[in-house]
């Protein structure tokens, strides 16, 4: 636990790091379904959409235009709008299309998750696709949770990015990691 947010030790323990040249960033165009967005996000996207217009897919702009910039997944949660099941509709050719990458995305692969007693956790999702990046981060000795040091603070804040820091040395110190 740092602060008032369960943080999965994975997240600490593991390495991670991005090798865009091998995956071709593939967590945009593969999956089942789109990126969980808040409201606000929803809210970012449509006030967006104009410019976007031009630069997405016909067949990114006909999903749109059929259930809107994001729909609810199988257990509600809002998510982006996907195309043949699967491609983000907002991805083009050089990447994410908007000016402001939703936070499900920017932490990827660590995933926020609600509990009911009102506590929020965050765990490491683990993806086939991203192979590259754990050998990246091995070879590199780069931890998940220094990998996702911008988009955790983004989140959480600097303050408890700080905490998170102290809670790894305090757990070396006492030989748990
Ligand atoms: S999260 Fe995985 S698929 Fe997405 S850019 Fe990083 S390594 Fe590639």
């Amino acid at each position: 636990m740092v602060g008032d947010v369960i943080v999965h030790t994975d997240i600490i323990t593991e390495r991670f790091c991005c090798d865009i040249d091998k995956c071709h960033g593939r967590c945009c165009q593969e999956g089942d379904a789109g990126a969980p967005v808040t409201i606000d996000e929803i809210a970012q996207i449509e006030q967006e959409l104009d410019t976007l217009w031009p630069h997405l897919t016909a067949t990114a702009q006909s999903a749109i235009d059929r259930q809107g910039v994001a729909y609810p997944d199988p257990e509600g949660e809002m998510v982006t709008t996907i195309v043949a099941g699967r491609d983000c509709a907002y991805r083009g050719c050089n990447g994410c299309l908007l000016r402001t990458k939703p936070l499900s995305c920017h932490l990827y692969p660590i995933r926020e998750k609600q509990f009911t007693s009102g506590l929020t956790g965050i765990t490491y999702h683990r993806w086939d696709i991203c192979r590259d990046a754990v050998l990246k981060g091995q070879a590199q000795d780069i931890p998940l949770y220094v990998f996702q040091r911008e988009p955790l603070i983004r989140r959480f804040g600097k303050q408890w990015y700080t905490q998170l820091e102290t809670t790894v040395d305090q757990m070396k110190k006492q030989g748990l990691i």
